[in-house]
């Protein structure tokens, strides 16, 4: 028999940012009791707003909650934070680490977690801030199942699509997948609004045709005014997308798997990164395809040579 949620637990949510932040408004609007944790004051000042309760540290979140949750941007933050927490935790204690980080670190957490009778999973979402706002996050887990029936009340809180997808590890090996398939549709749309344009064609006719064909997709539909106007206003940031990109090919390197396409597109966004735009929406992909193409869209045509 699993172990059902009891609203009386506590729940511990460390990581309070554009992700972080939006998800315990909704784990407080849902009734549950949620004491916070976050390095920067200010990010734990506006959910205090929303009805949280701060803490001083990542240890005294552990200290105070049955279940701890993390929405860090990586897996060194992930490593540092959960070592805290792991320290702290007794044992029958639920982590649940979302953050998009490398499956080799989620094992390995999960792994230690155990040793300390801690149950951990793993469960990275997709969604986007909006998502996250508005409690429709697709969500990916790895662990045992016992731990995801304790966390599944929570999770349909903060999300809409609720997967479990296999052992420690396994959310984020799909995670890894979602961000090559996002990375390499928003790199496609770019080539093609930079040829459409330059060729003659209207970007927002491009855009407008083919969302009505086999190449429609959710990026044209989320972010197609983004590229029409040039507004990068995050979003979902250039530095998260290519250290995604990075886990997604160190992942490939470890398993022996040659992803040519993900990593041109992981060099693409190190050229922004380098120029100055690692904090703008991943959308700014456009850019490097404008700036190789000589051409800005929607800035009048080159007559075809070709
Ligand atoms: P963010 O940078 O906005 O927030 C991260 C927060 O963690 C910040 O408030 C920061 O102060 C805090 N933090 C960092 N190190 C800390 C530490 N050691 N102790 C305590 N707090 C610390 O990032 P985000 O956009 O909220 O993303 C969080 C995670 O979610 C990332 O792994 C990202 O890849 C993933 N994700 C983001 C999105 C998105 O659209 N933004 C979508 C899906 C997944």
């Amino acid at each position: 028999m699993t172990e059902a949620y009891d609203v009386r637990e506590s729940i511990g949510f460390i990581g309070l940012g554009i992700m972080g932040a939006p998800m315990v408004a909704n784990l407080v609007r849902s009734g549950h009791p949620v004491v916070v944790y976050d390095r920067n004051r200010e990010a734990v000042d506006r959910v205090v707003g929303h009805g949280a309760v701060s803490t001083g540290s990542s240890r005294e979140v552990a200290q105070q909650s049955e279940l701890t949750i993390t929405m860090l941007p990586d897996s060194p933050q992930v490593l540092e934070v959960m070592s805290d927490v792991l320290e702290e935790a007794s044992p029958g204690q639920l982590l649940i680490d979302m953050s998009t980080i490398a499956p080799s670190v989620s094992r390995e957490l999960a792994t230690r977690a155990a040793e300390k009778d801690v149950q951990m999973l793993d469960a990275p979402v997709s969604g986007g801030d909006v998502g996250a706002r508005e409690g429709t996050l697709s969500i990916m887990v790895g662990g045992s199942e016992a731990a995801y029936q304790r966390a599944l009340p929570l999770f349909q809180v903060m999300g809409s699509t609720i997967t479990r997808v296999g052992e420690a590890g396994a959310g984020q090996v799909v995670k890894a997948c979602n961000q090559v398939v996002v990375a390499l549709v928003i790199e496609a749309v770019s080539e093609a609004l930079v040829l459409g344009s330059k060729a003659g064609v209207s970007p927002e006719m491009i855009i407008r045709v083919l969302s009505g064909g086999l190449a429609a997709n959710r990026v044209m539909e989320l972010r197609g005014r983004n590229f029409l106007e040039h507004d990068f206003t995050p979003g979902f940031k250039v530095d998260l997308h290519h250290k995604d990109l990075g886990i997604a090919l160190q992942t490939a390197r470890s398993c022996g798997v040659v992803l040519p396409a993900s990593a041109a597109v992981d060099q693409m966004l190190e050229s922004l990164r380098l120029a100055g735009h690692g904090g703008e929406d991943h959308s700014a992909l456009l850019r490097v395809v404008e700036e190789l193409s000589r051409h800005v869209i929607g800035t009048g045509a080159t007559p075809v040579q070709a």
